[in-house]
């Protein structure tokens, strides 16, 4: 086993249960794997492929999915293939001849095909080593990929009765869960579930100032040359900035629904092709998009849940090295946010649920302390410490202020308007506006009225955000979103408690501030920390990797990852032992490309 993954895959150890789950379907158990994106869900399925006798089955809902692993299994040397709509009919035939033939290690095939009747008769006849069912959450009706063919997937327990069974998602809330186990009948199965962290991921979150200043900014100071996604609300948005980043010297190219097909798949394919290319998309683009190497995810609009942003920051750095998941957000943004929820034709019951979904997201943008802890307590899951030293707020001092009175004031003044309404209307009350609404409501005669001049209204509205995302008020979503106090409310109203809100920061990425280096902006740890030279030696092994990329016409990244480059700067090696040691080369590549690697570090010793 360990000799597999150092031959085949040239990774020297198991990240978490990987080992277990290859033993587990050694031993021909079911298994539910829930681990996030890029933890290493494929190894567990690829290797016991390899060790048991016969074919592993992959299904697996998306041809471009199917395609990119394959052609990586391939560069490692093992012998897979996949059946899709994509094929001709002699090309189907000729790879279920070297099935037969016991030719093929991992076959991957759509869903709609393995359900055909003869598809599953012709497995009936072959030796099969295992069934893996990835991004099985597909399966489930509720969720936002689902696939109706992956229903009949349960098939494969009464067909197959004595072949083990994989299922594999990064989705992982309870009900999808147990939605898997239940369609797919796998209720014996073993679960092995990894924490969703993803500590490589840096998280850094700003209001907006003027977002697509702050936007160059920060990929100027931090991402030079680097493959980033940059989330744009609308069409229009996505195609102006697009066109922005050109003018400003990056390479960017835009991703909507709304663009012809061609042109749209052609963009996809260059991003995932050549390095340093930034995609500006709606949310259409990503589903399906394994490129490893993606250095930053940026939403210039907030996302309209959690959930989305995890999903969508979640396709930085699935190799593993530091990246940056970055967002500004904007009033506009929530007002918009809460239009379409309006606007919808949704059931009433939906729309609260994503109205509570949506002040969550406002709340973790409003948050002073660590992002990836209120991440992981949102998914049900814990972060072990309170400071990740690894998103804004654990990396710099989060300005607060001592806001008690502050918020009694605000608190008061819901009480004294009756607890019905909403942030403006109390800012009014607070500020001492004289409005027809307040007149007409008597409210120019109240204690609290007029008694918050020293704030202004964005100060104001802050504090609203923050009470409300601390559970000290809470929002009607029944009526018409005023605000009412709450259960722990009376704290603050009896002044037991001690609250401290954060100040707007001024961030360093924001359009005005000057100083680049200020503490705020969080520095890329490169992995080795690389000299000049060795500097060079990267780029000359990089461009050596885009040459060879092309030559086959595949994206550069399956040549070999840039923690390979990493590792050859590190290790330098001289000779095909030394090469044995680099991290993600096995026998094959080793075979393939070892050659021109010795060959340049060579001449860089010159
Ligand atoms: P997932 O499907 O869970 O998103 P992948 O299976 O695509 O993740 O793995 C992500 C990357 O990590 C791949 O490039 C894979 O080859 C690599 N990887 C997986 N397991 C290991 C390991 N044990 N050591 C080193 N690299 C690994
Ligand atoms: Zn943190």
């Amino acid at each position: 086993m360990q000799a597999v993954l150092q031959q085949s895959f040239g990774y020297d150890s198991f990240w978490g249960f990987q080992r277990e789950v290859i033993d587990h379907t050694l031993a021909g158990g079911d298994s539910l794997v829930l681990m996030p994106t890029g933890g290493g869900k494929s190894l567990c399925y690829q290797i016991p492929s390899l060790l048991r006798p016969g074919v592993g089955i992959v299904v697996s809902p998306l041809i471009a999915l199917m395609r990119d692993q394959v052609i990586a299994l391939k560069e490692n040397g093992v012998k897979a293939a996949y059946i899709n709509s994509s094929l001709e009919s002699y090309e189907v035939a000729t790879i279920i001849s070297e099935v037969r033939n016991g030719e093929i290690d991992l076959l991957y095939v759509a869903p709609e095909r393995l359900l055909m009747e003869h598809f599953l008769e012709l497995l009936e006849t072959l030796q099969i080593a295992l069934f893996a069912v990835d991004e099985a959450h597909c399966v489930s009706q509720w969720g936002h990929d689902f696939r109706p063919h992956y229903l009949g997937l349960s098939i494969l327990s009464t067909r197959f009765p004595n072949i083990p069974r994989i299922a594999l998602t990064a989705t992982a809330d309870e009900p999808t869960r147990n939605e898997i186990l239940q369609r797919l009948d796998l209720q014996k199965a073993n679960m092995f579930v990894a924490g969703f962290d993803r500590p490589n991921i840096r998280y850094i979150v700003m209001p907006k100032d003027s977002p697509r200043q702050q936007l160059l900014k920060f990929i100027n100071a931090e991402h030079k040359g680097d493959s980033g996604i940059v989330y744009c609300l609308s069409r229009r948005k996505v195609e102006d900035t697009a066109h922005w980043l050109v003018s400003k010297g990056w390479n960017a190219l835009p991703y909507h629904a709304g663009m012809d097909k061609n042109t749209r798949q052609d963009y996809q394919d260059r991003f995932l092709r050549e390095d340093g290319i930034v995609i500006v998309a709606t949310i259409a683009f990503g589903m399906g998009i394994d490129k490893p190497d993606v250095r930053f995810v940026a939403h210039l609009d907030l996302p309209k849940n959690l959930e989305s942003y995890y999903q969508e920051t979640g396709r930085a750095g699935r190799d593993g090295l530091p990246s940056n998941a970055f967002l500004t957000f904007g009033m506009d943004d929530i007002a918009m946010l809460n239009s379409f929820i309006d606007n919808s034709a949704a059931e009433e019951k939906i729309k609260q649920v994503e109205r509570r979904k949506l002040a969550a997201i406002i709340n973790f943008c409003e948050l002073p302390s660590c992002r990836r802890q209120a991440l992981m307590h949102y998914f049900g899951d814990q972060h072990p410490s309170s400071n990740c030293g690894n998103c804004d707020n654990c990396l710099t001092t989060v300005d607060t202020w001592d806001g008690l009175e502050a918020a009694q004031k605000a608190l008061s003044c819901v009480y004294r308007t009756d607890q019905r309404f909403g942030v403006v209307y109390l800012i009014d009350v607070l500020l001492g506006v004289l409005n027809e609404r307040i007149i007409s409501f008597g409210h120019k005669n109240i204690s609290t009225f007029g008694i918050g001049k020293e704030h202004s209204r964005t100060v104001w509205r802050s504090i609203f955000r923050q009470l409300t995302g601390a559970g000290y008020l809470a929002v009607d979503y029944e009526g018409h979103g005023g605000l009412r106090l709450t259960q722990k409310s009376r704290e603050i109203l009896r002044g037991e408690v001690k609250i401290a809100f954060r100040k707007d920061v001024k961030h360093a990425f924001t359009s005005k501030s000057k100083n680049k280096a200020s503490p705020k902006s969080p520095k890329k740890k490169k992995a080795p920390v690389i000299s000049g030279k060795s500097q060079h030696l990267w780029e000359e092994l990089r461009a050596m990797r885009l040459n060879l990329a092309n030559k086959q016409g595949i994206p550069a990244y399956m040549i070999f990852s840039d923690k390979t480059l990493d590792s050859l700067v590190d290790i330098k090696p001289r000779n095909n032992r030394e090469l044995g040691n680099v991290f993600g080369i096995g026998a094959n590549k080793q075979k393939k490309y070892g050659k021109d690697i010795l060959k340049v570090i060579a001449n860089d010793r010159l």
